[in-house]
């Protein structure tokens, strides 16, 4: 689903500011034949467009929603008191249509209508999977989901177009199933394979690792990410295993997704000093060990800065170092991060990251971790372009092989390489592009963890309850 947010904030629904507790979302066919969602999300932006307004249009030419209003505003649509406590959502049509009544119309060009209706279907679809998780929504129970028509006959929307009068009028309804029926069954299934947004940040080992699972909860984390020794380098403390079955039961307890361990800044096995490959060796094979006592996490580094002796050479260097750690029976799955390509650093380009990967004999074990700031400061264009970025990590490296996200924004462009995070949706990415990012299919499901400039641990709730899809509430 590509969600754009466009608020309506000429719109007196919008400037009125009326709260609702949702209860329900209607769906809506907006009875004139026009496709572009656009030209409505304009026209209804004025503030003399009294007693009309939707939260949501979905455009007729490639399904994308725009977003009007806060989901949580009232927003009152044709009839007093309009849509309730309902989420109103409007669906395009196309062109071609000409109504000869409220409920009836003649279509010139049936194909694309079909093709429209098609579109507009998968997305709302998509749409009320999503908001009926947001807003814990049952979409078959009684009238949680209607249609406008449903709304009339509940009082509370006014008799004209619908979205099965639509439907209905295209043969739609015995062709393909389109019925509200059909369409409340379709968002129950599209619920049931959603897959959980892990998300959590960065948290102190200071305290051992139960009292990581227990700041992780307070903060609504269900992953977090954790330095196995001191961030610049050094010896790590011993493990108390007990401590560690503890924070097991926590993790296995409140369902949490992979927990994305972080090795120490200092590792770099392409040093051109020996003492430092030493140390990147030491650590990481003792790293491994130590992983074991949670196992099935993932373990992630900066793969490393080849310092002038060029990447062809760092590259065989980083491939090297993981041979000789990785052991068959490990259960860590052992990630190279995406960087922003500043100074000699291996891996702001895809091609290097794969061409780590293509040498490492145990390939099972070698997975990389994708940090939205360092790829944007590296050249990929997520904001403007993540399908295509996305398409181009696949043909290089695989997306199978991508098992972890860090998630920041940026303080520069695209391309800058500069590695300068910023809070979400404070930077330059922008939080549209973030919100693409964590809902995108191909990447839903992979724990999240936030690397933002955040003072404290309630800062990073607040960022994690904002991803969560709460800022969708303001
Ligand atoms: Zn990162
Ligand atoms: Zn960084």
């Amino acid at each position: 689903m590509k969600l754009v947010r466009s608020y309506l904030t000429k719109n007196p629904c919008y400037t009125a500011g009326d709260k609702i507790t949702v209860k329900g979302i209607m769906l809506h066919s907006v009875g004139c034949p026009r496709q572009d969602a656009a030209s409505f999300v304009e026209e209804w932006n004025d503030e003399n467009y009294d007693r009309a307004c939707v939260h949501a249009f979905i455009d007729g030419f490639d399904g994308t929603v725009y977003q009007t209003l806060p989901w949580n505003h009232r927003a009152w649509h044709c009839c007093s008191p309009g849509n309730g406590d309902y989420i109103g959502v409007e669906m395009c049509e196309p062109a071609g249509l000409q109504y000869t009544s409220d409920f009836t119309f003649t279509c010139e060009d049936e194909e694309t209508a079909r093709a429209v209706a098609q579109r507009t279907w998968d997305a709302a679809v998509e749409l009320f999977a999503y908001l009926c998780r947001q807003f814990g929504l049952d979409p078959l129970s009684d009238g949680v989901i209607i249609s406008h028509w449903e709304g009339y006959q509940r009082g509370i929307a006014s008799d004209h177009e619908d979205p099965e009068h639509f439907w209905k009028g295209l043969g739609l309804d015995t062709e393909r199933g389109f019925t509200m029926d059909r369409f409340r069954q379709a968002v129950a299934e599209k619920m049931e394979d959603a897959k959980p947004l892990y998300i959590g940040c960065h948290l102190s080992s200071a305290g051992g690792f139960e009292a990581m699972g227990k700041a992780a909860l307070s903060i609504g984390a269900n992953t977090f990410a954790f330095f196995t020794r001191n961030p610049r380098g050094g010896k790590a403390k011993e493990i108390d295993p007990a401590d560690a079955e503890k924070l097991r039961e926590i993790l296995t307890k409140n369902s949490f997704g992979p927990l994305v361990a972080h090795a120490p800044y200092t590792l770099n096995p392409c040093s051109s000093a020996a003492k430092t490959r030493e140390f990147a060796h030491m650590a990481m094979a003792d790293d491994m060990k130590r992983m074991e006592y949670l196992p099935g996490s993932y373990y992630n580094f900066h793969p490393g800065s080849h310092v002038g002796q060029g990447s062809e050479k760092g590259i065989e260097m980083i491939a090297d170092l993981l041979n000789e750690i990785i052991t068959p029976e490990q259960s860590t799955t052992i990630l190279l991060e995406t960087m922003a390509g500043k100074g000699s650093e291996i891996g702001g380009r895809f091609e290097e990251l794969a061409a780590i990967i293509e040498r490492v004999h145990c390939d099972e074990k070698i997975g990389v971790c994708l940090d939205t700031c360092h790829i944007s400061d590296g050249g990929y264009d997520i904001t403007g372009g993540l399908d295509e970025v996305l398409a181009e990590f696949d043909r290089i490296v695989g997306l199978d092989r991508l098992k972890a996200l860090h998630i920041n924004d940026s303080q520069n462009p695209a391309g800058a390489r500069k590695d300068r995070h910023a809070c979400i949706g404070e930077g330059q990415i922008g939080l549209d592009a973030i919100l693409r990012v964590i809902n995108h299919p191909k990447l839903m499901g992979l724990p999240c963890i936030l690397e933002t400039p955040q003072e404290n641990l309630t800062g990073y709730g607040r960022e994690i309850a904002l991803l969560r899809g709460v800022h969708y509430d303001e």
